[in-house]
């Protein structure tokens, strides 16, 4: 029997191509791992009705970690989010996505070392919403005005920001108890509570109260409004070091950091909850580039590296990030995105398995 067993879902889009270059890779690093295959998306939806069928998330809840690409949600209307319905099936409330420069990456900084901890299951992505013209919307508009809570336009489509104590106690713990765990030495809450003074407020109001449990830990903790925090992360990415944030922040700040540290091909993410956790990259399923052997698939392998971490595969991830760091530092072998980046043009790129490889060369 293989030493640990993972659910893998490939995704769509170029996630099928970049899960298969991850696995090559895992496996060449030595590590015995069954891989239990599990197919979520459109492409399921004809044979099981549902883009997540309950079996994909039996998987998860069998071997308790899981590995995935990326899988296209429909803009405007059809199915909701697989990849937040997995978060919030599974109660994954948080969203890890370290974000540190690797030389050669064609980044403009080269000493970003950031933790993102974004909240993975209240606020705007809650999924709470409303239609424009439903009795629902009406009924809301009514209730608002009738509490003096104020006018919304009878055109009105509305979404829901819930944000709670007890949510905001848990993903606050998580990012101390990370910090102290990974010798960090700041937490930064990162909020709009000037503004959202019953939602980001409640949350910058609990982050406080959680700090204080932390007092004697060391770790120093600080709150920056989020469009301050943007400028600043632009200005001086060195400030920063944990960042703790509601999920919509969190979710554009990681795309930030992505820039930051060289584009969305090399960042990382995990999806942590007490009994679960589900790998993937920040970024989507590129459908542009799907089957074309171009995308860069740094990002799943080294959220791999964060997976072989979870099950005590620390050797192997070690030896995965050197090589990687080994050949984007090189040069010669990197995918499009990469090449491009640092000369300007993507000629002389390789394609992702190909980069794999070279990878694989280096374990
Ligand atoms: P995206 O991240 O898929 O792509 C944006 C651009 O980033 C691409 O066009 C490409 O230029 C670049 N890029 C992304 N990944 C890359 C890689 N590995 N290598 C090289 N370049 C890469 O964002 P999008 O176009 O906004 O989203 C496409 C779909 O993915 C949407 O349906 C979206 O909902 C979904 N999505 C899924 C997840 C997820 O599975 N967790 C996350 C984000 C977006």
């Amino acid at each position: 029997m293989a030493k640990h067993t993972v659910t893998l879902i490939p995704g769509d889009g170029i996630g099928p191509e970049l899960t298969s270059a991850m696995r090559r890779v895992v496996e060449a690093a030595g590590v015995d791992i069954a891989w239990e295959v599990a197919e979520a998306g459109a492409g399921v939806v004809e044979k099981y009705g549902t883009p997540l069928p309950e079996h994909v998330l039996e998987s998860i809840r069998r071997n308790k970690v899981a590995i995935k690409g990326p899988i296209t949600t429909p803009v405007g209307g059809g199915f909701r989010s697989v990849n937040v319905a997995i978060r919030k099936a599974l109660d994954l409330y948080v969203c890890l996505r370290p974000a540190f420069s690797i030389k050669g990456s064609g980044a403009r900084y080269d000493d970003i070392d950031i933790v993102i901890v974004r909240e993975n299951t209240e606020d705007l992505y809650a999924g709470i919403e409303f239609a424009e013209g439903s009795d629902a919307a009406r009924e809301l508009i009514e209730f608002a005005a009738a509490k003096g809570a104020g006018i919304i336009k009878p055109d009105s489509g509305i979404s829901l920001k819930p944000i709670s104590i007890s949510g905001t106690q848990r993903i606050v713990r998580y990012a101390f108890d990370y910090a102290i765990a990974n010798g960090r030495q700041k937490v930064t809450a990162v909020h709009k509570a000037n503004i959202l003074k019953h939602s980001d407020g409640l949350f910058l109001k609990v982050a406080r109260e959680v700090a204080a449990e932390y007092a004697d830990s060391g770790i120093e903790f600080e709150d920056y409004i989020v469009d301050a925090t943007c400028m600043q992360l632009v200005l001086h990415p060195e400030w920063w070091d944990v960042l703790v944030l509601p999920n919509l922040y969190g979710d554009i700040i990681s795309d930030l950091a992505a820039g930051l540290i060289g584009g969305l091909g090399i960042a990382m993410g995990a999806n942590i909850g007490a009994d679960y956790a589900v790998f993937e990259p920040t970024h989507g399923s590129a459908p542009k580039y799907a089957g074309k052997d171009m995308a860069n698939p740094t990002a799943e392998i080294l959220s791999a590296t964060l997976m072989l971490k979870h099950l005590g595969e620390t050797d192997a991830a070690d030896r995965i990030l050197a090589a990687v760091r080994t050949v984007i530092g090189a040069g010669e072998k990197v995918t499009y995105d990469i090449r491009r980046s640092v000369t300007g043009s993507t000629d002389g790129s390789v394609g992702t398995q190909a980069y794999a490889d070279a990878l694989i060369a280096e374990l």
